[in-house]
Order: structure tokens, then C-alpha cells, then sequence
């Protein structure tokens, strides 16, 4: 069963790197093409693309992650593969999972399943993810979608930067895409066109901070995915967007200290008008992509931990 299982995984994940390397170079190939203007089909095609590299990466980990309520009897089979079955149930499974008779995850479950694998990514790809989901379904259901051409570009820089990270996996073995000269060219433009943006926000930001007359502005914001700073531009509170993740040290043999990170991947200011998009942008800005908020420990424990009171653990 094993052996058999370990075709079907393959399988699986090739099926899924072809598609995924067709839809990439379709894409890409009608971006890079100049007379072509049509921002909903590059966007269109390069989200599908994403969402086939992320479903041949978690092919290669475990197969049962890809599909959607599966008949209990695979899911013991997948989960079991050492049992000695007479394949009695597993022919009629295979010819259903080939066929594509069982439904496969949807983009944000795929990107779910992704930040578990590869939690450093969280904060690098999140705001480029966010604006994959939004901008795939407009992209697939809308029939007027008004997309600009920065949203473009940053599906095209994802899809690229996505590829080269799977790539780096081992997924791609027998299919893959080779980057072209226009595809250097642009990864090179995007640094520099960044940079550039970057800069005129912050302009923008200052004028419109000159107009500001009332006292700086504070703001109070609860939950653990948003943090409060100040505004590099205006010194009003400002919010980032992101992730806080507990951390725990041993000092010594008895003593463990605790902490608390966040770590930020996008920043707005309503006073000034300032917005940050990703990682990259805060660092252009000359602001800090990860923050110290241990002085609330003891909150975030007290949410995220039972009290071991609290758990019956039957008679002594
Ligand atoms: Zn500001």
C-alpha cells in the first residue's frame, strides 16, 4: 500500500506543477507582451498559477490535506498506508481521485495550510496573499473589474517570487519554467519602482501632514494582529497590521522567560495619510518589521493558555 500510495502522492503533485507551470508562463508571457492591456486576464491566470505551485507543494507533504471531506475509508488509508488491505476499497477511491471526483481545497485553506508549513513566510507574503484573494475572485466573478496596474504588478512579483520559493522545495522536479530575460528585467524594475513609491508616498505624506493643526492624534486598537507605533512622517499613532507570536527562554536550568513579538508586514496612518504595503515598504520608510510587546505577556497568556485549574484531570 505503501508504494502505491507514495505513486498516487506523485502523481498528484506532478499533475498539479504542469498545470501550475502552463498557467505561470501564460501568464507571464501576456504581461511581458506590450500591446497586450488586458490587467484581468494576466491577474486571472497568475492567481491560478499560485494557487496550483501552493496545491503541488502541499501534494508533496500529505495528499489528504488537498481534498475536501473526504470518504473516511481514504482518509484511513492515506493516513495508514502500513495496513494490509485487499484493495478491494482503494480501486474504486483511486479512480475517484484521479477523476477529480472529490472536491480540493479552496486558495485561502491552500494559504492556511502554507503559513503552517512555512511560518517565516507569514510575514513576507500576507499582504501580497490578501490582495491575491481579493483580487482572484474580482478577477474570475466580476464583469467590469477596475484593476490598477500596481495590483498587476504585485500578482506578477508574487507569482515570481512563489515560484522561485517552491522551486527551492524540491516540488518542480520534472516540470518546471525558466525565468526569462523579461522576468529579470521586471524583478529589477519592481526594487527600483518600489523605492521609487515609496518615496512619493512619504512626500505626500508630509504635505498633507503640514495641513494637520490639531494635536497629535492617539489611537487605541485591540487584538493581537494590529499594533499601534508612531508615524514615522506625522509622530501620530499610526496602526500595523501583522502577527504576535509568544517566545519562551530557557536562562537557566529553573527559569524560562517569556515574551511577546510582533511582527508588522504593512502600516497605515489616517492623520497623514501614510500607507505601508509589505515588509519591504517599512523598511524603505525606516521603520522597524518587528516590535517588543512582552509588557503584555500576561494578557496574551491568560487568552491563549488554559489555566491548568481549570482542567479536570480526573481522581488522584
Ligand atoms: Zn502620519
Amino acid at each position: 500500500m505503501e508504494g502505491y500510495l507514495e505513486k498516487l502522492r506523485v502523481h498528484l503533485q506532478r499533475e498539479l506543477s504542469k498545470n501550475a507551470v502552463d498557467y505561470l508562463q501564460n501568464g507571464l508571457s501576456l504581461y511581458h507582451r506590450k500591446s497586450f492591456r488586458g490587467n484581468q486576464v494576466v491577474i486571472g491566470t497568475l492567481s491560478i498559477a499560485i494557487e496550483l505551485m501552493i496545491k503541488a507543494l502541499i501534494a508533496k507533504y500529505h495528499p489528504v490535506l488537498l481534498f475536501k471531506d473526504l470518504p473516511i475509508e481514504i482518509k484511513v488509508l492515506f493516513i495508514c498506508p502500513q495496513i494490509v488491505t485487499t484493495g478491494a476499497h482503494w480501486r474504486r477511491f483511486d479512480i475517484d481521485i484521479r477523476s477529480s471526483t472529490f472536491k480540493m481545497i479552496e486558495l485561502d485553506e491552500c494559504i492556511s495550510i502554507f503559513y503552517v508549513l512555512f511560518s517565516k513566510k507569514k510575514q513576507l507574503y500576507q499582504p501580497y496573499f490578501k490582495l491575491l484573494a481579493s483580487c482572484r475572485n474580482v478577477s474570475i466573478h466580476a464583469s467590469m473589474p477596475s484593476f490598477q496596474n500596481y495590483d498587476q504588478d504585485r500578482t506578477v512579483y508574487l507569482a515570481l517570487d512563489v515560484y522561485q520559493f517552491i522551486k527551492d522545495q524540491g516540488v518542480f522536479d520534472v516540470y518546471s519554467y525558466g525565468i526569462t530575460k523579461a522576468d529579470k528585467a521586471f524583478l529589477e524594475s519592481y526594487d527600483t519602482e518600489r523605492a521609487e513609491r515609496v518615496r512619493r508616498k512619504i512626500e505626500a505624506a508630509k504635505r498633507k501632514s503640514k495641513e494637520i493643526t490639531h494635536e497629535e492624534c492617539l489611537v487605541s486598537i485591540e487584538g493581537w494582529e494590529h499594533f499601534v507605533t508612531k508615524c514615522p512622517v506625522c509622530n501620530s499613532d499610526g496602526v500595523l497590521e501583522g502577527n504576535t507570536e509568544p517566545w519562551m527562554e530557557a536562562t537557566s536550568e529553573y527559569v524560562e522567560e517569556t515574551g511577546l513579538t510582533f511582527s508588522a508586514n504593512s502600516f497605515k496612518c489616517d492623520e497623514c495619510g501614510l500607507v505601508l504595503d509589505d515588509v519591504a515598504e517599512l523598511s524603505l520608510a525606516g521603520m522597524k518589521d518587528t516590535y517588543d510587546r512582552s509588557a503584555e505577556a500576561d494578557k496574551y497568556f491568560e487568552e491563549y493558555q488554559p489555566d491548568l485549574e481549570d482542567i479536570d484531570i480526573g481522581p488522584d
